[in-house]
């Protein structure tokens, strides 16, 4: 309790999944939170539900000014920003006979366009409130890949190296920057999908394992860590089961 008491965070894609989950967690810890989303009703049920320290913006992460408008509700409301959870994303597939150059640029325009976007708009921000920390959500496809997933890898991967420039950049300043890669997590984003054998542990995380290190990374109890990646994955990078005797 009261991890984050006083702390003023921005967190993209918060009107459901693991975005609804980071933001009820920062609200949990004493924060306030400022919730992005291009889905309103949701976006808006879940500010009032979280209470006087919660409000909900429109917030599409590849409009400039959608950032500039989120950046400026924080200030204006809570009086300052200290943390920016880059989370809103997209999952599209497609074999590379049929994935087209349109579903390649909606995804990485989302998933990593968007975090830089946001980044830009929240950074004069974050230096005035520092220390500030800047967490950006990849996914274990920011470490390897996976068939069929060619613009979601790719733009997991481009989260990772994002935050190494941008944390290099901001060290001086007091603002860190670190990458978080879940495994699979259940929310609506891989619902109906069969993930057993995806991993050791043989279940998806509950979005609260997640949360909880969006805390850690957003708390003053991780002032020497940036410029690096998380993995919370049950395991499914760890390496494979037993090798069979044939
Ligand atoms: P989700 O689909 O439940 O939530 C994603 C949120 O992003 C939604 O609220 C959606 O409206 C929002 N969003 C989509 N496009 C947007 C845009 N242009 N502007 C603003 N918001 C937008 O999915 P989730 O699983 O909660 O995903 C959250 C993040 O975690 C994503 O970046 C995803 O890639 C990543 N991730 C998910 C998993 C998983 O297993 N669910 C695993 C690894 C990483």
């Amino acid at each position: 309790m009261n991890r984050l008491e006083g702390k003023v965070a921005l967190i993209s894609g918060a009107a459901r999944g693991m975005g609804a989950s980071h933001a009820r967690a920062v609200v949990r810890e004493g924060g306030s939170v400022v919730l992005g989303d291009v889905l309103e009703e949701e976006g808006e049920a879940l500010a009032e539900e979280l209470g006087t320290n919660a409000r909900f913006v429109r917030l599409d992460v590849t409009a400039p000014q959608d950032w500039t408008r989120a950046v400026d509700a924080a200030l204006d409301d809570f009086g300052k920003l200290d943390v920016l959870v880059n989370n809103a994303g997209i999952c599209t597939m497609g074999s590379l006979f049929d994935y087209t150059l349109e579903d390649w640029n909606r995804i990485i325009g989302i998933n990593l366009t968007g975090q830089f976007l946001g980044i830009r708009a929240a950074v004069g921000a974050l230096i005035d409130a520092a220390p500030a920390s800047i967490i950006n959500i990849s996914s274990t496809q920011g470490m390897e890949g996976i068939a069929e997933l060619h613009g979601y890898t790719a733009s997991k991967f481009g989260v990772r190296g994002l935050t190494k420039s941008v944390a290099l950049e901001l060290a001086g300043r007091n603002v860190r920057a670190n990458t978080i890669c879940p495994g699979t997590v259940a929310t609506p984003m891989n619902e109906g999908l069969d993930v057993s054998g995806f991993n050791p542990m043989n279940r998806k995380a509950d979005t609260s394992e997640v949360s909880s290190l969006v805390v850690y990374l957003a708390s003053d109890e991780s002032t020497f860590i940036s410029g690096t990646e998380i993995v919370v994955d049950g395991g499914e990078l760890a390496g494979h089961g037993p090798l069979i005797p044939v």
